[in-house]
């Protein structure tokens, strides 16, 4: 089948060729960073096509961003490495002055600034965003900054993060989702300056942290939009995301049936290929009816996204839809393998424990059934 955006897609397929299965399980094996691999996808300018031609991106819309993604997971890669240097800086697109567009956005669409750490989650506030305890105070042109946050990706390997904080208390606000901020904190200047970052080992290479502020000056002028309005900056940011990620687990889906299902053709047992019996056949055929319908609402949330229509709902759903498919097409393929399925040589539980992770994070498939119950059900809100 033709794909949209299908001339992006052979040329990321391309690129992907030169990060081999041993490149990425030598990477798992140390729980290194994929520098080279981000570097090149840097270079050929994907990371940088949702900005704006006036910033130096490509100005291209959400659903070629999707193409990016897809085929990085469908070829065996990880996105997960740099995926958020796309879209983490809508917050900055669309809430930033001009003077600080103008300053941070040429640069981080040539690759020479990476923006993607965005640090929303702590650990005492879980889901339940509008009671993180970060706290910001301004004093004398700059916010100090002191708390914690947990499971930030990537700030290891960042210049600047979008970052969520309190500006005022919660119990001082109207609303709870008032008087948070975005802060962009550049990370060079702030480690070992009131920011101590410090790895937590997860059950995939995903350069996870907690971060510590303790006194961390920010200036001012780094403030994004009006204080005290960051938490629907940061909600006008999450529909990107979830479908984008959406986009990648409909890649890691495809991974798997495209792997399972030659497999099942050329293994051979009792004399006969594997794929022959129905019991191997069906659960792939399965997974891949899943994904196709999967990836028809993926495409509907990024078309919608693109005209600039509400789609908080088929974002939320594509992201849940696409979760659970590449799942069940992993677990699915470890079954077609049989014994192989587990050996690291072969890249299926590689790609299986990546892929979990999409069912909890940017948000639990939980959180996704109580909007879609509350906003399109009309059902009361359990919290
Ligand atoms: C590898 C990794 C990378 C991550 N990267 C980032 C990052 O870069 N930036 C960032 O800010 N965060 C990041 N996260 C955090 C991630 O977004 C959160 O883990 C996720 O949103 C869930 O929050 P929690 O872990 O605190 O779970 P909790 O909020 O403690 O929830 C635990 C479980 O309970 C369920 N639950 C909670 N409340 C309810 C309810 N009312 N009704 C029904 N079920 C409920 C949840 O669905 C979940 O399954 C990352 C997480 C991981 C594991």
């Amino acid at each position: 089948m033709i794909e949209q955006y299908q001339d992006i897609r052979d040329a990321v397929a391309k690129l992907c060729q030169s990060f081999t299965g041993q490149y990425w399980q030598s990477l798992d094996a140390d729980n290194e960073y994929p520098t080279a691999f981000v570097q090149a996808l840097t270079e050929s300018g994907y990371l940088s096509i949702l900005i704006p031609e006036e910033y130096g991106g490509a100005g291209l819309p959400l659903a070629a961003a999707c193409a990016v993604l897809e085929e990085i997971q469908r070829s065996g890669c990880n996105g997960g490495a740099c995926h958020a240097q796309m879209y983490t800086m809508g917050t900055l697109l669309r809430h930033g002055s001009d003077a600080q567009k103008e300053h941070y956005l040429p640069a981080i669409a040539s690759g020479e600034l990476r923006l993607q750490a965005f640090g929303v989650t702590e650990p005492d506030s879980g889901t339940d965003t509008t009671r993180i305890q970060t706290r910001a105070t301004l004093v004398d042109g700059h916010y100090v900054i002191s708390g914690k946050k947990v499971f930030i990706s990537r700030t290891e390997h960042s210049d600047l993060m979008v970052l969520l904080v309190r500006t005022t208390p919660r119990d001082e606000c109207k609303k709870p989702t008032d008087g948070m901020s975005v802060l962009l904190v550049d990370m060079r200047e702030s480690l070992g300056n009131g920011l101590t970052i410090k790895p937590i080992k997860t059950m995939m290479n995903h350069a996870s942290t907690e971060l510590f502020f303790d006194d961390l000056k920010v200036p001012a002028s780094n403030l994004i939009g009006k204080e005290g309005k960051g938490f629907s900056y940061i909600v006008d940011g999450m529909n990107a995301e979830r479908i984008l990620i959406a986009a990648e687990c409909i890649g890691d889906a495809r991974f798997f049936i495209d792997r399972a299902s030659a497999y099942a053709r050329e293994r051979e047992v009792f004399g006969r290929p594997i794929g022959l019996n129905q019991g191997v056949q069906f659960p792939i055929a399965r997974a891949h009816v899943q994904t196709e319908a999967a990836d028809a609402i993926v495409k509907r949330a990024a078309a919608s996204y693109d005209r600039g229509e509400p789609c908080g709902t088929d974002a939320n759903m594509a992201k849940l839809l696409a979760s659970e498919a590449s799942w069940q097409a992993g677990d699915t393929c470890i079954q077609t393998f049989g014994g192989y399925g587990f050996a690291t040589e072969y890249d299926i539980e590689r790609k299986f424990r990546e892929t979990r992770l999409y069912q909890v994070a940017p948000v639990s498939t939980n959180l996704i059934l109580s909007h879609v119950a509350t906003h399109d059900l009309g059902m009361p809100k359990s919290f």
